[in-house]
């Protein structure tokens, strides 16, 4: 399991979009992405799959232990795009401007996503 390659395909989803959690716990959740994982195909979102995470105390970071409530990893699978636009969930097209920058598109309204 050390092919980089395959695993930088396309993820349609980057750090920032909005998605909507479509299955699992969380579903019907709309929020930020937080962070994106290519390699293991996961994103955190802002407020949903929170999980109690046990953490140990770590003084120099200033790091308190204790349990904390963090947002957990879901599948990109069970999540999809928000439109900036139209404010529906939507799959993302491609396409190309006229100044040659290749940008994200709403396939039901044809917003651009920004970057
Ligand atoms: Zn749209």
């Amino acid at each position: 399991m050390n092919d980089t390659k395959t695993n930088r395909a396309p993820l349609g989803i980057r750090h920032g979009d909005t998605v909507k959690v479509m299955s699992g716990r969380s579903k019907g959740k709309t929020g930020k992405v937080l962070s994106v994982n290519p390699v293991k195909r996961t994103v955190t979102v802002e407020r949903a799959n929170i999980i109690k995470k046990h953490t140990r105390p770590n003084p120099s970071k200033n790091i308190r232990g204790g349990i904390l409530d963090r947002e957990g990893p879901i599948q990109i699978s069970n999540v999809m795009l928000v439109c900036p636009g139209c404010g529906k969930h939507t799959r993302a097209g491609h396409t190309t401007l006229p100044d040659g920058a290749k940008v994200r598109v709403c396939r039901r309204c044809n917003q651009t996503f920004e970057n």
